[in-house]
C-alpha cells in the first residue's frame, strides 16, 4: 500500500523552459505552436517524474501558461469588458500582461508567498459561462499517457476571496452565480471516467474567517459534492490551520480533507472530527514551502500521532502545499558544498520522500527493499549530520545573541532629530532617492563577468566606481540634496548581503516561479549568521569621497533579508532575525565610523512576513520590530537612520512602524494621493516621512505640474518640516532616459512649492 499525494507540481521547467518559450513568443520570435509544444513536453515530464517516484495522486490542471487563478477566470468566463473582443491565447496573455490598448489586470501576492496571481475583476455586468476545455483536455492528455490524475481546481470561495469587484460591492455576492458553473464543470468532469478525484483548493480557509464566510461553506460544498455521483471531492487548505472551516466541511458529503501539518499544529485539533466524519485525511507532512530534507523520524512520529485518532486506512501522505514554491531538482546544483546539498530537498527529491514515507508508514521498514532501506538510513544520517555539523553552529554568534544588552538606539527621537537637523542642515522638503539607479546592460554584464572570473577585480571595481561617479555627478547636477551611490554592485538587495554573510547558502539553479515567466532564486540560511568583514563600507566611502553633499548609505534590514530567503527550520525565525540584526548593526557602526551620516536600512518585505492568522500577528510584530531596532542600535544619536517600505497599506500596522523608531521612513504612496498619509497624521506620528511622489513602476515621466499638485496634497496632511520628497521606490528597473527627466521635474516641483510657501 502506498497512499501518497502531491498537491501540485512546479511547471516552469527545470531549465525554465516555459519561461524561455513564453518570452520568445511574446517577442514574436516563435509562434504559439512552439509554446504548446513545450507545455505538453513539460506536463508529460512532470507527470512521469511523479509516476516513476511512485506517487499515487498526481494532479492535472496544476499546469498553467501564466497563472492558475487566471485560468480559473477563463474557466468561469470572468473576462473584464475591455478584453471582450479578444479570444484564445491573445485574450489570455492580454489579461495577464496588457497590450497596446488595454491595461493588464492587477497582480498581487498569493497569501504569504512570493507567487503572484492575477486578480479577478468582477462586476454585475459579467456573464459567467463555463469553459471547461483546458481542464478536460489536460485530464485526457495524462490519461493517454497512462496516468490517471486527480483534477485540481481553485475553490469558489477562495476564488471570490482573491477577487475584486470593480463596481463596488462584495465579491461573495457572486457565489450564487459561479456555483452553478462549478457544478456544471463537475458534471462535465464526471463524464471523463468511472470515478474521478477532484482536489478543490480553499486556502482562504486558513485566514481569519468570519461567520458570514463560514456560513457559505456548507451550502456550497453540499451542492458541489452532490453534483456528480462518481466524483470524490477533496478540499485542501494550506499555509496555516483551517480548523474553523474543517469543522463545517466535516458535515458536508465531500470525500476528503487536506490539511497542512507543517505550518500549523492547530490542525491536529481537527483530527477527532475528521475521524468521526469518516472522511479521508490528506496529511500534509512534507514541506512544500521550504527546501530542507524531510526528517523521517520526526515525520513518522507525527504520522503515528495522527493515526492515534484517524484510522490508518483513511490517511494519505501528502506535501503540505503545492511544490510550486520550491525549486525543481538538486541535480543541477553542481557547485554547492556536498554536505549542505545533502541536507536539502527540492520538488523532485520531495517526491522520493513522499514515496518512501508512505511505504514506511503503511508497510513498515521490513517491507522496504535493500535500496529503500539504504535511502531511509541516508535520510536519518543526513539529518543527524546536519544537526551536529560545525557548519551550522557558531558559538560566538549564539553567545552574542544571548547577551544582547543594547536593544535600541540611544536618545529619544525628539532629541535626536534636533541634533541631526542642525548637523546635516537639510531644508524642509529635502530631496533624495531610494537607493538604486538604473542597472544598465554594462553594469549587469560587468558584474556577471566578474562573477565568472572573466573580469579582474581591478577592472571590475573601476567599472563600478565609474558608474558611481556618473550617479554622483548626475545627482549633483539635478540638485538632489541627499545622494546615494546607486547600488551598481548589487544584483539583488538580499543576495548581495547573503553572499557576504557566513551561514548563507546559494543555489545555482534554485529557481522558483514568482509570476508569469518570472522566477526568483532565493538564497538560504543554513547556519548561524555572522559578518566576517564590512560589506558596504568601501563602496559608500568611495561615493562619499566624490561629493561634498551627504551620501546616504544603503543596507537591507534583517526582516527583509529573512523574508526573502529560505530559512533554516531548526531555529525560530525570531532568533535568526536577531543574528542578522547583529551583523547589520556592526555594519551600521562601521559606516558611521567611516564618516557616513545617514544610513538607510530597507525593510521592503516587512509587511510580506505578516502571518495569515490574527492570533500570530502580535508575536511577529514583536520579533520583527525588535530585530530592526537591534540592527540600528549601534547608530549614534547624530547618525540619521532611514528606512524604506514598498507596500502601501499602513492602516493596521502604523503603531508597529512607529515602534521601529527610524528617523525617516520613505513609503510607496504615489498611486493613492495623500490618502495613505492620513493615518500618520491621525495617530500623531512624529518621525519624518518621504511619501513617494511618483510611481517608479511605470515608464511614464511625471510632469512638474502633477508633482507640484502631489506635494501640495501631502502638505495638506503633514507640515513641511516632517516631509521628504522622493520617488516611491528604487530606480534600478528604469532607464536613464526615464529617470533623468523625472528627477529633474521632481526637483523643479519642489522649488516651485518652496517658493510658493515662502
Ligand atoms: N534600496 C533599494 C533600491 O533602491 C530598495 C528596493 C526596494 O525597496 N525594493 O533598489
Ligand atoms: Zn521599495
Amino acid at each position: 500500500m502506498s497512499k501518497n499525494y502531491v498537491i501540485g507540481f512546479p511547471r516552469i521547467g527545470e531549465q525554465r523552459e516555459l519561461k524561455s518559450v513564453l518570452e520568445s513568443y511574446w517577442a514574436h520570435k516563435v509562434d504559439f505552436d512552439a509554446v504548446k509544444e513545450v507545455a505538453s513536453e513539460l506536463k508529460k515530464r512532470h507527470w512521469f517524474y511523479q509516476k516513476d517516484a511512485g506517487i499515487e495522486f498526481i494532479s492535472s490542471n496544476d499546469f498553467s501558461l501564466y497563472d492558475t487563478v487566471l485560468d480559473t477566470s477563463i474557466m468561469l468566463g470572468a473576462i473584464p469588458k475591455r478584453f471582450a473582443s479578444l479570444k484564445d491565447e491573445t485574450l489570455y496573455f492580454a489579461m495577464a500582461r496588457g497590450d497596446k490598448e488595454r491595461v493588464a489586470m492587477e497582480m498581487t501576492k498569493y497569501f504569504n508567498t512570493n507567487y503572484h496571481y492575477i486578480v479577478p475583476e468582477l462586476s454585475t455586468a459579467d456573464n459567467y459561462k463555463l469553459n471547461a476545455a483546458k481542464i478536460l483536455k489536460e485530464y485526457k492528455e495524462a490519461k493517454a499517457l497512462g496516468i490517471t490524475t486527480k483534477i485540481n481546481l481553485i475553490g469558489p470561495i477562495t476564488y471570490l476571496g482573491l477577487s475584486k469587484r470593480i463596481d463596488g460591492g462584495d465579491c461573495y455576492e457572486f457565489l450564487h452565480k459561479i456555483l452553478p458553473i462549478y457544478e456544471e464543470l463537475l458534471q462535465e468532469i464526471s463524464k471523463l471516467d468511472e470515478t474521478i478525484t477532484v482536489q478543490i483548493e480553499e486556502p482562504i480557509f486558513v485566514k481569519d474567517i468570519n461567520t458570514a464566510l463560514l456560513s457559505l461553506i456548507k451550502p456550497s460544498y453540499d451542492r458541489l459534492a452532490n453534483a456528480a455521483a462518481n466524483i470524490n471531492i477533496i478540499v485542501t487548505s494550506y499555509f496555516e490551520s483551517s480548523h474553523e472551516a474543517t469543522k463545517v466541511l466535516c458535515n458536508t458529503p465531500i470525500w476528503g480533507i487536506g490539511l497542512d501539518f507543517i505550518s500549523s499544529d492547530e490542525n491536529l485539533n481537527s483530527l477527532e472530527l475528521i475521524q468521526k466524519s469518516g472522511k479521508t485525511l490528506i496529511a500534509g507532512v512534507v514541506d512544500g514551502r521550504n527546501i530542507w530534507k524531510n526528517d523521517f523520524s520526526k515525520t513518522l512520529a507525527l504520522l503515528e500521532r495522527i493515526a492515534k485518532t484517524v484510522d490508518k486506512e483513511k490517511i494519505i501522505i501528502s506535501s503540505s502545499t503545492s511544490l510550486l514554491h520550491v525549486p525543481f531538482s538538486l541535480e543541477y546544483e553542481e557547485k554547492m558544498d556536498a554536505n549542505i546539498k545533502n541536507w536539502l530537498s527540492y520538488a523532485k527529491e520531495k517526491l522520493q520522500e513522499l514515496s518512501l514515507l508512505s511505504k514506511l508508514f503503511f508497510d513498515g521498514f521490513e517491507a522496504l527493499d535493500a535500496q529503500e532501506q539504504k535511502e531511509y538510513q541516508e535520510n536519518i544520517n543526513a539529518n543527524k549530520q546536519r544537526e551536529n555539523s560545525p557548519l551550522i553552529h557558531n558559538e560566538k554568534v549564539l553567545h552574542r545573541v544571548k547577551n544582547i544588552t543594547k536593544f535600541e538606539r540611544s536618545g529619544l527621537y525628539s532629541e535626536r532629530i534636533k541634533l541631526q537637523k542642525s548637523l546635516l542642515g537639510y531644508e524642509d522638503l529635502a530631496t533624495t532617492t531610494i537607493g538604486s539607479f538604473p542597472q544598465t546592460q554594462e553594469v549587469r554584464s560587468a558584474r556577471s563577468e566578474y562573477k565568472k572570473g572573466l573580469l579582474s577585480q581591478k577592472v571590475y571595481e573601476d567599472e563600478m566606481k565609474n558608474y558611481i561617479d556618473t550617479c554622483v555627478a548626475f545627482q549633483e547636477e539635478v540638485g538632489l540634496e541627499v545622494l546615494v551611490h546607486g547600488e551598481p554592485e548589487r544584483n539583488d538587495m538580499v543576495e548581495y548581503f547573503g553572499e557576504q554573510l557566513d551561514g548563507y547558502g546559494f543555489s545555482q539553479n534554485g529557481w522558483v516561479q514568482s509570476y508569469g515567466s518570472r522566477c526568483v532564486k532565493p538564497p538560504f540560511i543554513y547556519g548561524d549568521i555572522s559578518r566576517p568583514k564590512p560589506m558596504t563600507v568601501d563602496w559608500i566611502s568611495y561615493a562619499q569621497s566624490k561629493t561634498q553633499k551627504i551620501m546616504k548609505a544603503m543596507l537591507t534590514g534583517p526582516v527583509t533579508i529573512l523574508n526573502w530567503s529560505f530559512v533554516r527550520d531548526d531555529k525560530s525565525r525570531a532568533e535568526v532575525a536577531q543574528q542578522i540584526a547583529l551583523a547589520i548593526s556592526d555594519e551600521v557602526n562601521d559606516l558611521q565610523n567611516a564618516g557616513i551620516k545617514i544610513i538607510q536600512v530597507d525593510e521592503a518585505a516587512f509587511k510580506e512576513g505578516y502571518p495569515l492568522r490574527k492570533e500570530k500577528i502580535a508575536s511577529y510584530e514583536k520579533w520583527a520590530v525588535d530585530a530592526f531596532r537591534v540592527s540600528v542600535s549601534s547608530a549614534h544619536e547624530q547618525t540619521q537612520i532611514h528606512t524604506h517600505m514598498c507596500y502601501s497599506d499602513f492602516n493596521d500596522i502604523i503603531k508597529t512602524i512607529e515602534a521601529m523608531d527610524a528617523d525617516v521612513i520613505s513609503i510607496e504612496t504615489a498611486r493613492s494621493g495623500n490618502k495613505l498619509l492620513k493615518i500618520f497624521k491621525e495617530v500623531g506620528y512624529k518621525q519624518e516621512i518621504g511619501p513617494g511622489i511618483y510611481d517608479i513602476h511605470s515608464p511614464r515621466i511625471p510632469s512638474v505640474a502633477e508633482m507640484v499638485e502631489q506635494i501640495e496634497k501631502l502638505l495638506e496632511v503633514l507640515p513641511k518640516e516632517q516631509l521628504w520628497i522622493n520617488p516611491d521606490c528604487g530606480l534600478k528597473t528604469r532607464k536613464w532616459e526615464e529617470v533623468k527627466p523625472s528627477l529633474l521635474n521632481m526637483i523643479e516641483a519642489v522649488k516651485i512649492v518652496r517658493e510658493k510657501q515662502a
